[in-house]
């Protein structure tokens, strides 16, 4: 982030140059099972790109405009219906929690301390659990390393085989996911508030200032703006939104003449800090720290409806079909639907028995709605959606603020200095 040499050389070695040219060392065959969309491999030895034609490298030229685009599963739901956002809806589903009571056979729900550290005599036998997580429909392929304090955000650029982490210990490091190895870390000289990726642009939000990175073109800008951490930020209607420490709701439209992220909008209402951002429909929706969530319309930027059923802090937000579901420290997920008049009133809650964090969705190895969500008891709980019938468990040695879909299938879970990558297992064939 720095301007000096050093850093600059560091993010050379962290950008698209790399990805134009193919490392000579590495092995030059694709990934059969990449190309299928499900590689279980992490690392992997093959490659998880195409090769460049042989009459040049056609891909460096598709997103030449440099601005931002979007790639269908960035909400972390693949398929334009789960963008829509909650619209009008006679017929009210009636099937949230319907089969709340299904849970997985388990063991006393806690890591055994003993077979972290490696020497748990109990074997088999032992109360506590030998593993980091629950449920038999998805595994653990591997777990990274490196950061010095929690890890705040999770990104990975469109066509990219990198994976970027962004950390309170003010760095963002690069790791190849091919090798897993990190590639380069990249000091910001702040701590790390969030991070998303759109298209090729990689946003990384510390105090004052967001940092806009070209992943492809190694373009670097600093977006300036915000007062305090920038807790948030979201893509929609081409604007970059930011939620920030001051209750404000900063907004950028990128111009491509200019090539640079100009001010747009300053949305004014929160009356404390802004710690989640969604776009679905033609609506952006923002949870703050002032325990409300508020809709603004896209097209005119005005708040349209304040929502103030939560008792605590609003930490995240996620649009799926036609509802809104938001989960608090407040120990609730309530799923939203609008009313006929356009309004949004609460059909269902979900209560937790901790705080909630961080609101994720996925397709399973089926393509069944799976909704992650971390509690601040240091876990992420899988649930089927619409029946929040639990599907399994993760743990982790701190709280989970990262969660980030992949591709093929893929999921990461930030876990203290570090993250784990899980994938889905594979439908089993009926017979
Ligand atoms: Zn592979
Ligand atoms: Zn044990």
């Amino acid at each position: 982030m720095d301007l000096d040499g050093g850093n600059r050389r560091v993010f050379n070695r962290l950008g698209g140059s790399s990805a134009a040219a193919p490392d000579s060392s590495k092995n030059q065959k694709v990934c059969y099972h990449w190309r299928a969309g499900k590689c279980t491999r992490f690392p992997c030895p093959f490659l998880h790109r195409e090769l460049p034609h042989p009459s040049g490298p056609a891909a460096a030229t598709a997103n030449g405009s440099g601005a931002p685009k979007r790639f269908a599963d960035d909400s972390g739901f693949s398929g334009p219906a789960l963008r829509r956002g909650p619209n009008f809806n006679n017929n009210h589903n009636n099937s949230w929690g319907r089969m709340g009571a299904n849970k997985v056979v388990r063991k006393t729900e806690k890591v055994c301390n003993y077979w972290v550290q490696g020497n748990c005599n109990y074997g088999d036998k032992c109360r506590f659990l030998h593993s980091w997580s629950l449920g038999e429909c998805f595994t653990l392929l591997n777990h990274l390393d490196g950061h010095q304090k929690v890890v705040t955000g999770i990104a990975l650029p469109a066509g990219m085989d990198k994976l970027y982490t962004g950390s309170k210990d003010e760095t963002v490091r690069a790791w190849d996911t091919n090798t897993g190895q990190c590639m380069g870390v990249i000091n910001l000289g702040g701590e790390v508030g969030c991070m998303i990726s759109e298209g090729p642009w990689l946003f990384v939000g510390i105090p004052n200032v967001v940092k806009a990175w070209n992943t492809q073109t190694n373009q670097e800008l600093s977006l300036s703006g915000p007062v305090g951490q920038v807790y948030t930020m979201v893509v929609g209607n081409d604007l970059l939104f930011a939620g920030t420490q001051d209750g404000t709701i900063l907004a950028w439209k990128f111009n491509a003449v200019t090539n640079n992220f100009e001010p747009a909008a300053s949305l004014k209402g929160h009356t404390l800090a802004v710690v989640s951002l969604v776009v679905g429909a033609n609506r952006l929706y923002s949870g703050s720290m002032d325990h409300s969530i508020k809709a603004w319309s896209l097209e005119t930027l005005q708040c349209l409806q304040t929502l103030t059923e939560h008792t605590n802090v609003v930490m995240s937000l996620l649009c799926w079909e036609q509802f809104l579901l938001s989960c608090s420290l407040d120990q609730t997920i309530k799923v939203w639907v609008a009313t006929e008049s356009g309004n949004l009133e609460v059909t269902y809650t979900h209560k937790e028995e901790h705080g909630l964090l961080n609101l994720r969705g996925m397709p399973d190895s089926e393509s069944k709605p799976v909704l992650m969500c971390s509690c601040n008891d240091n876990s992420v709980r899988l649930y089927d959606l619409p029946s929040f019938s639990e599907k399994g468990k993760i743990f982790a040695k701190q709280e989970i603020r990262a969660i980030e879909v992949g591709p093929g299938g893929l999921f990461f879970s930030g876990d203290g200095t570090g993250f784990r990558v899980w994938k889905w297992a594979e439908a089993v064939p009926k017979p």
